[in-house]
């Protein structure tokens, strides 16, 4: 017997009572006992983005959300800037090409995060483009972004900023009202611990003045009409059916990270984050992205001579691990430890006492223990 984990960047492990709640009786939608659970949600949502901004949610996965803010935000041969640090970062411009908006790359170099000072020049450059992508959380290179800086560098240049959170929310401190984020998104099988199939999307003032002059087709991601049945209406609403049995789900979810506190639950995503970068480096590893390292996940280097497939494969067909592996240019060449939503400092014990097991397996002999036990002096220090 094997028991299976699952320690990637999304999907990310469900906590049971989160699990219980979908075999709850489906309930039609259109009734008082589920508007109160969509409201309770709602209030939930509102907590988890820092806003007491109306926050939106689509039967969606998260690159649904990510067209939704191409397609509301944007006019047929609109300039627009996207500011990304690896493969998600650049998601943004395929999908302002299929829009017809022509995108401007600003990309970091993998491995590092957004230079807000790179950003300022291009927008400087390029007083017409009034909206800027990015990306809160890298999820193929490991990296965090300054979202803070980022806002500030791209308000004073007179644009609005959208931000992917996808992976971000819950794991790196995000502050979209106090800081002014224009429009903000995210995905639920990251850092929301329920399955894939609902997105997020929170639009402030700014954004919505902006949805109204974009002339790109919504019908079903309308933000117009969403929001109609989110604000106008007595109960907070959705235009067309709900995932009923994911709501109910979330609202769990939500509940739980009420709990413990949004502080403490950041506060736990770095401190983990910390316990796994000390135990790869003191296996003798290279971390990827060691400037701005994500608190969502940690992208390793593979040692010379191994392919990081490999590493991935052995985790999970010999220990019953899902890790991830790189993607596009760096695929092969990276693995990536996932620490993001229902995550303690025993998961990123089993991860590094594991990683070493996989090495030993791949031939290369690092001496065993001194990883776990960079990871428990870090766990330890950091109560976790
Ligand atoms: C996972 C992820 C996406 C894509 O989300 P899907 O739900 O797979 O569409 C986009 N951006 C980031 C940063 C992500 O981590």
């Amino acid at each position: 017997m094997r028991k299976k984990y699952i320690m990637a960047p999304g999907p990310t492990p469900i906590p049971a009572e989160v699990l219980a709640e979908a075999g709850m009786p489906i309930m039609h939608h259109r009734t008082p006992q589920f508007q109160a659970i969509f409201k309770a949600t709602h209030e939930g949502l509102q907590m988890f983005f820092r806003t007491k901004q109306p926050v939106m949610t689509f039967a969606s996965v998260g690159t649904g959300v990510m067209e939704s803010a191409v397609a509301n935000m944007t006019s047929p041969g609109e300039k627009v800037l996207v500011a990304s640090a690896g493969h998600f970062g650049n998601r943004w411009k395929d999908i302002c090409a299929v829009f017809g908006v022509q995108a401007e790359l600003c990309e970091a170099e993998w491995g590092q995060a957004i230079d807000p000072e790179e950003v300022k020049k291009k927008l400087k450059a390029s007083p017409e483009v009034k909206l800027v992508f990015t990306t809160l959380n890298e999820t193929s290179t490991g990296v965090v972004n300054d979202i803070q800086t980022l806002t500030k560098v791209v308000h004073e240049a007179g644009a609005l900023i959208v931000v992917d959170a996808i992976s971000g929310l819950g794991a790196a401190p995000c502050e979209t009202e106090a800081w002014g984020v224009d429009l903000i998104l995210s995905g639920s099988q990251k850092g929301f611990m329920i399955p894939p199939g609902l997105a997020f999307v929170c639009a402030a003032p700014s954004a919505v003045e902006k949805t109204k002059i974009a002339k790109n087709p919504r019908y079903y991601f309308s933000y117009d009409k969403a929001l109609k049945k989110l604000t106008e209406e007595k109960m907070p609403d959705t235009p067309f059916t709900p995932a009923i049995s994911l709501i109910i789900q979330v609202r769990k979810a939500l509940e739980l990270i009420k709990e413990e506190g949004m502080e403490n639950v950041w506060k736990r995503h770095a401190g983990l984050a910390k316990a796994t970068r000390a135990g790869v480096e003191a296996i003798g590893l290279k971390l990827f992205a060691p400037k701005a390292p994500s608190p969502a996940l940690t992208a390793v280097i593979a040692p010379e001579g191994i392919d990081s497939g490999l590493i991935n494969k052995t985790f999970r067909d010999t220990y019953g691990i899902s890790i991830a592996g790189g993607q596009a240019k760096v695929k092969g060449k990276i693995f990536r430890i996932g620490h993001l939503g229902y995550v303690d400092g025993s998961d990123i014990i089993l991860g590094i006492a594991t990683l070493e097991m996989v090495l030993h397996k791949l031939g290369k002999k690092v001496p065993l223990g001194v990883g776990v036990k960079a990871a428990q002096e870090i766990l330890l220090a950091e109560n976790l």
